[in-house]
C-alpha cells in the first residue's frame, strides 16, 4: 500500500483512538516522530534518521477484541477510548488480517451456537474475549477464547467450525474469566486444540508464545530494534553482559547466540522469566542464565560483589529506570551500555544522568515500532568516557 494515502483512512479513527497520528500521511508522521527525539534527545548526540516501516499497515501480530450487543445483534471490537463502549470493528489498519478475519468469524459462530456476549457489569453470559496471536515467521495462529464459565456449550463443534473456516489455525486456548477486571486474561487456561503455544523466529533464535507471555507485537520492527541494540554491544566473544528488564529474554538470547561470553538477564515478572528459560532451551543457549528480581536490586547487588560486566543492555518499562540502577551501572563502569526504550521523557532524563556520570552518547536511533500511534521507540549506544580499569 502506498505511504501516502489520504488520512486517516479508518472511519472510527476518531472512536477508538488507538491511532492517534493517523491524521497524518506516513512520511509526515515519521518527520513529527523525528523532530520529537531531536528535541528531547539532540543535545546528548545526533539523532539518527527514525527507522520506519516500507508498509506500515497490519504491523500486529496480536490481536484483541470484546464482545457486546446493540440493536443489531452481536458486536465484536475495542472499548472506545477512555469509556467502556464497544466500537464494533472488523477491519483495522494496524492489526493482522488473518486474525482480524478470526474475530469476525467467532463473532458470526456465537449467533450461530446462541453463545451470548458476556456483560462484565452483571458478570453473566458467555463469551468475552478473544486474543488472536499469530507468528509472522511461522504462520502458526493461536486463538484464546476467553470465557467468563468454564463450561462451554458445543465446546468441540464450535472449535471444528473455526478451525474449518481458518485452517491455518494451530491451537485454541480456553480462558476463563469470570471476575471483575479490566485484564483480558483470566488465571486458568484449558487447551481445547493443539499446543497452547506458538512459536516465532526473530534474527535466527525461536521463541515460544503462550497465552499471556509478553512478546513485541511488531515482528519487523522488532529485528531492526535488536538489530541495533546488538551493533550497540559491539561483541567479541569475550563479554559479559547484563540484560536488564529482560522480559521472555529475547534480546539476551540473541546476544548470547551472537558473540557474548555470559548473559545475565533479570526480570521482575517470574512468568516471563520462566518463559525466558524455556525460550534459552529452545535454542540450545547455555551461555545465559535468568534471574527473577527487581533489577535495580539486582544491579546493585553486583555491584557490591564488584563483578565484572562489559556491557548493560537496559529495556526499561515506560517509567524508565532508577537512579539506584544507574549508580551501580556507574559502579559497575562497563565499557557499553545499550537503552533500549519505549518512552523518550524518561529516556531523556535517564540520559542526563548517565552523561553526568562518566559515559557519553555514541548513537540514538528512534525506531518506529508502532506506526501511526504516538508512540516511539529508540535505542542509545552509550560509551564510557575513559576506564577506571584502565582498558
Ligand atoms: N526486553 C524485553 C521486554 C521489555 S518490556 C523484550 O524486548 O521483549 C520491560 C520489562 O521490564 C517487562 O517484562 C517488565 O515485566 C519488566 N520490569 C518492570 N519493572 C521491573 C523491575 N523493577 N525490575 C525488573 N524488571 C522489571
Amino acid at each position: 500500500m502506498p505511504n501516502n494515502l489520504p488520512s486517516p483512512l479508518c472511519p472510527v479513527y476518531k472512536k477508538c483512538g488507538g491511532c492517534q497520528l493517523q491524521n497524518m500521511s506516513y512520511p509526515d508522521q515519521l518527520r513529527y516522530k523525528q523532530g520529537r527525539m531531536i528535541g528531547l534527545l539532540g543535545k546528548y548526540c545526533r539523532v539518527s534518521d527514525i527507522v520506519g516501516m516500507e508498509v506500515p499497515y497490519h504491523y500486529r501480530n496480536k490481536v484483541q477484541a470484546a464482545f457486546g450487543r446493540d440493536r443489531r445483534g452481536i458486536i465484536s471490537g475495542v472499548y472506545q477510548s477512555s469509556s467502556h463502549r464497544i466500537v464494533p470493528v472488523d477491519n483495522c489498519l494496524i492489526e493482522d488480517e488473518k486474525a482480524d478475519a478470526v474475530i469476525v468469524t467467532v463473532r458470526k459462530l456465537m449467533a450461530s451456537f446462541k453463545l451470548e456476549p458476556f456483560n462484565d457489569n452483571t458478570l453473566r453470559g458467555f463469551m468475552r474475549h478473544v486474543l488472536v496471536k499469530r507468528s509472522f515467521s511461522t504462520g502458526q495462529l493461536m486463538v484464546v477464547l476467553v470465557t467468563g464459565t468454564a463450561v462451554f456449550p458445543c465446546k468441540n463443534d464450535f472449535i471444528a467450525a473455526l478451525r474449518r473456516a481458518h485452517p491455518e489455525i494451530t491451537t485454541v486456548v480456553q480462558n476463563i474469566n469470570d471476575k471483575f477486571t479490566n485484564l483480558v486474561l483470566g488465571k486458568r487456561s484449558i487447551v481445547l486444540f493443539g499446543e497452547g503455544k506458538i512459536e516465532d523466529e526473530l534474527l535466527g533464535c525461536i521463541f515460544r508464545i503462550s497465552p499471556k507471555s509478553f512478546y513485541q507485537i511488531n515482528p519487523v520492527q522488532t529485528e531492526k530494534l535488536y538489530s541495533l541494540a546488538m551493533d550497540g554491544l559491539c561483541l567479541t566473544g569475550n563479554e559479559t553482559v547484563l540484560d536488564a528488564y529482560c522480559g521472555t529474554g529475547t534480546i539476551g538470547i540473541v546476544a548470547a547466540k551472537r558473540g557474548a561470553k555470559k548473559v545475565i538477564g533479570v526480570e521482575l515478572n517470574a512468568d516471563a522469566v520462566q518463559d525466558a528459560k524455556e525460550n534459552a532451551a529452545l535454542n540450545n543457549v547455555r551461555n545465559i542464565e535468568f534471574i527473577c528480581d527487581d533489577a535495580s536490586r539486582f544491579i546493585m547487588r553486583l555491584a557490591a560483589e564488584k563483578v565484572r560486566l562489559d556491557a548493560v543492555i537496559m529495556d526499561p518499562p515506560r517509567a524508565g529506570s532508577t537512579v539506584e540502577f544507574m549508580k551501580a551501572v556507574i559502579k559497575l563502569a562497563p565499557k557499553r551500555v545499550v537503552y533500549v526504550s519505549c518512552n523518550p521523557e524518561t529516556l531523556a532524563r535517564d540520559l542526563n544522568y548517565f552523561v553526568k556520570h562518566g559515559y557519553k552518547a555514541v548513537k540514538i536511533t528512534p525506531v518506529d515500532m508502532f506506526p501511526h500511534t504516538s508512540h516511539v521507540e529508540a535505542v542509545v549506544q552509550l560509551q564510557q568516557l575513559s576506564s577506571p580499569r584502565g582498558e
